[in-house]
């Protein structure tokens, strides 16, 4: 599952390119048939992600809601300005710069199990295998919206008000930290490897429960999770370790190995340390830890 970086990533795709142009939905794949014809022809008005879901306004008053889930993607082609991730599965380039764009042949086939493709005189955005691709009226929207804890690049109120609500959400629940850093109701966009490094980083023990945190050490997480969402969105990579000298940004640049406190790091020594990383499974999911440096 893409975690929340990504996620903002294609949502700016969108603003850039698709918000305020008139857009042609279809399904190529046939299962979103009736949703697309609903939008087809309808100006797109807003693109906005919250964590993991992704809500893309057109004119009436219809939103598209998707999350993509497991094995759900976006894939852009035509004239984009922002560089998005290619789908591996299906290889097309996606182009940061309009001398890539040939209008001899725009738009491409769709290729696969395209569930919708939206597209603007130049660009086009195929979706493929989401776990949810739906409508929604304005007031359902806002019900989904409130359901999800806060998103710092996208809150409801003021960035304030938005840490307050994740300090309210985690220091009123016994449940571990480990696992409400993931819970999307509790705070919106953070996925397994966040959650390990925000974990390192803050030199908190995984399964604390969230009311023992005082509110200052919850805040401090926030604010953690608020700058690696922006490094996340800048960068396109889940950068978690700073302090580093030239050398090693190179190789965390260059290698997910290389990119993380303790993510991915089961029975290697921790990078502070030296004692074993430790891994075990908490609510389904693999967490990994510095059983010495974070107690
Ligand atoms: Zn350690």
């Amino acid at each position: 599952v893409p975690e929340g970086h990504k996620v903002h990533r294609i949502s700016r795709a969108f603003t850039a390119d698709f918000v305020g142009k008139k857009i042609a939905a279809s399904s190529p794949q046939g299962r979103f048939a009736a949703g697309a014809a609903v939008v087809d022809g309808r100006r797109m008005t807003a693109s906005r992600a919250v964590g993991k879901q992704m809500f893309l306004g057109f004119s009436g008053g219809h939103w598209l809601r998707v999350h993509l889930g497991i094995y759900g993607m976006w894939d852009f082609a035509g004239k984009i300005r922002e560089q998005v991730e290619v789908d591996p599965r299906v290889g097309r380039k996606t182009l940061a710069t309009p001398s890539g764009f040939s209008a001899a042949g725009f738009p491409p086939e769709p290729i696969g199990q395209v569930r919708l493709r939206l597209a603007t005189a130049v660009a086009v955005a195929d979706l493929r295998g989401p776990n949810t691709c739906e409508l929604l009226g304005a007031d359902e929207m806002d019900t989904v919206i409130h359901t999800l804890g806060p998103d710092p690049l996208s809150p409801n109120g003021s960035a304030d008000e938005a840490q307050a609500e994740f300090v309210r959400r985690v220091t009123a629940r016994k449940v571990a930290i480990g696992q409400l850093l993931m819970d999307q109701t509790v705070v919106s966009g953070i996925g397994n490897i966040y959650r390990a490094e925000m974990l390192f980083r803050a030199g908190l023990e995984p399964h604390l429960p969230g009311r023992s945190l005082t509110e200052e050490t919850a805040a401090l997480l926030w604010q953690d999770w608020v700058r690696l969402l922006q490094v996340g969105v800048d960068t396109g990579l889940m950068l978690t370790m700073d302090g580093l000298d030239p050398q090693e940004t190179a190789l965390a640049l260059a290698s997910r190995a290389d990119r993380h406190w303790v993510y991915g790091r089961a029975g290697l020594p921790c990078r502070v340390c030296g004692t074993e990383v430790a891994l075990e499974m908490m609510a389904g999911r693999k967490l990994y830890w510095c059983p010495s440096c974070q107690r």
